[in-house]
């Protein structure tokens, strides 16, 4: 459950509860999709709740809102200062955070300057769950960025993922994973893809993706730990002999893949460089500093 009768939501200024909280049903962003959002974790550590970068998701925040023309009357700080007092006034640590910013009533397709700001918030376990993956190569394509802002996270976009993970899951994959519009492997529909080769890391350039907060961290990781990583395009063949993949993502953090088109990768997941940054990540968004983990 996303809520229940104490759950707070922050909405235009007020704190109420989301089982009172309403909104316009003439509003455009629900006829049209022209509304942008985050995906947020914050996580239980020696300090109490930390949000982990949440600078960096509120920054990403305002730059989709920007592509697409929505004015909002925060400051990055603030609204980093209204989701602890969120985390704070739900009694949540470990949580989900979901800060959507919508438009008012207009059925034109020009902007408003009726903006809506909600922060809520969820206990959510790993979006993709704990087992190894197998993912498909989806027969949908990312949008084309001469489309939209495929770089913005807007609520329109996720119809395309919405279509690839049904597609994936009613022929019995666990999930999709998307090609751009030239036929390279771009991302899944919620998260970005690496795969592992002779011990180097390859994952799609921006370009055709959304900039992942935890693509940069595994970045950021690997490059504390050693391992490269080549930002270059490939195809779903040069994954096939793979020896592991995952996706990254706020919500599903480091999740180990398994097989792609049924092509089962070389490895397991154990000794891959996956499962060692899925154990840094989870070490850094706690801020532990690498506890119980060595570099196999
Ligand atoms: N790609 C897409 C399409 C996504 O929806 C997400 C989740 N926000 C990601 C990648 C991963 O981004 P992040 O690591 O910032 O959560």
């Amino acid at each position: 459950m996303y809520y229940n009768e104490n759950t707070t939501i922050f909405l235009d200024g007020n704190w109420m509860k989301a089982s009172e909280a309403s909104t316009d049903l003439y509003a455009q962003t629900m006829h049209y999709g022209s509304g942008v959002f985050e995906g947020i974790r914050s996580y239980a550590t020696e300090e109490g709740a930390r949000v982990f970068k949440a600078h960096e998701h509120y920054e990403r925040l305002f730059y989709s809102a920007e592509k697409m023309h929505i004015k909002l009357d925060y400051t990055v700080d603030q609204l980093v200062e209204l989701t602890y007092q969120l985390l704070d006034r739900n009694g949540l640590h470990n949580a989900y955070i979901r800060p959507l910013v919508y438009l008012g009533a207009n059925m034109t397709l020009q902007p408003t300057d009726e903006v809506h700001v909600m922060l809520c918030a969820w206990s959510w376990d790993r979006y993709l769950g704990d087992q190894l993956l197998s993912v498909m190569t989806s027969s949908y394509q990312r949008p084309n960025p001469k489309s939209c802002h495929v770089e913005a996270k807007v609520t329109g976009h996720y119809t395309n993922s919405i279509l690839a993970t049904t597609e994936a899951k009613q022929k019995g994959f666990d999930e999709a994973l998307l090609l751009d519009m030239n036929g390279y492997v771009a991302e899944g529909p919620g998260a970005n893809f690496f795969f592992e080769k002779d011990e180097k890391l390859f994952t799609a350039p921006l370009g055709n993706i959304l900039a992942g907060i935890t693509r940069q961290t595994v970045f950021e990781l690997a490059d504390e730990l050693g391992i490269e990583v080549v930002e270059k395009h490939f195809t779903p063949e040069d994954v096939y002999d793979a020896d592991g993949a995952f996706f990254t993502g706020t919500a599903a953090e480091v999740a180990g893949i398994e097989s792609l088109d049924g092509n089962t990768f070389g490895l397991q997941w154990e000794e891959t460089l996956g499962a060692v940054l899925s154990t840094a990540y989870l070490n850094r968004v706690q801020k532990l500093e690498y506890k119980n983990f060595e570099l196999v």
